[in-house]
């Protein structure tokens, strides 16, 4: 069965991940959060001590699998949830990210897990390269002090302290390299809904999509 495909791209902590995985518990889909893919490839690169620019030397991912299942990311059968987030892999993920070589790598992964059953896909060129023909896509966005606030809660929640203003240009340049790179940026679909969260709890986020996910289910059954 084809299933029932959501797109949710938009800028670094609008709260696509965390969103995703909510409604997907809630309506029974399958998340898949292709951040954590591009992070997974920089830790790597960082571990192996690899050149980080040389996009020829990325291709230690003809013999390393990365798979995403149960809401996981492995490397081989290695779980690297918390690593990939550290401050070292995301100040370089943009870099990473910005290698057609790597991009196809991971498009093809994500493709395929897009063939199967009902997917909540999560990302920046998901509406536009990975799923175009996806039933429901959404762009999400929330301003960046907004957007930094959370990231600073977060990280007080596991006992690190962080400077707002910090998080403000961490987040401000993440958002520019993505958006400039040349393959695949950061762009909304013309056929992609815009969703602010700035003035919206987790909960009301949630609850709108799922509004707009049974509204697209609706139009198609009718
Ligand atoms: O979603 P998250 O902030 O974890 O993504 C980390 C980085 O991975 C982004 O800043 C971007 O460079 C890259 N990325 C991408 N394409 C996607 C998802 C993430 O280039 N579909």
């Amino acid at each position: 069965m084809a299933g029932f495909k959501v797109a949710i791209d938009g800028p670094a902590g609008s709260g696509k991940s965390t969103i995703s995985k909510m409604i997907a518990k809630e309506l029974g889909m399958t998340h898949v959060d292709t951040g954590a893919m591009y992070r997974a490839v920089t830790l790597l690169a960082i571990e192996r001590r690899i050149n980080l620019n040389d996009e020829s030397q990325y291709d230690f991912l003809e013999t390393i699998q990365i798979s995403y299942h149960d809401d996981q990311i492995y490397v081989d059968n290695r779980i690297v949830e918390d690593d990939i987030r550290s401050k070292e892999v995301t100040e370089n993920v943009s870099l990473v990210s910005s290698f057609p070589y790597v991009r196809k790598k991971m498009v093809d992964i994500q493709k395929n897990l897009s063939t199967s059953g009902d997917i909540i896909m999560d990302g920046r060129d998901i509406g536009t390269v990975v799923i175009p023909n996806a039933d429901l896509k959404i762009f999400l966005v929330a301003d960046v002090v907004e957007r930094a606030k959370r990231r600073q809660l977060e990280k007080h929640k596991k006992g690190f302290k962080v400077d707002l203003e910090k998080l403000v240009e961490e987040i401000t340049t993440r958002d520019h390299k993505d958006s400039s790179r040349a393959e695949s940026p950061l762009r909304k679909a013309d056929d992609a809904i815009i969703v602010d969260t700035t003035n919206l709890t987790v909960n009301q986020s949630v609850k709108k999509i799922i509004e707009l996910i049974q509204s697209a289910k609706g139009a198609i059954n009718e």
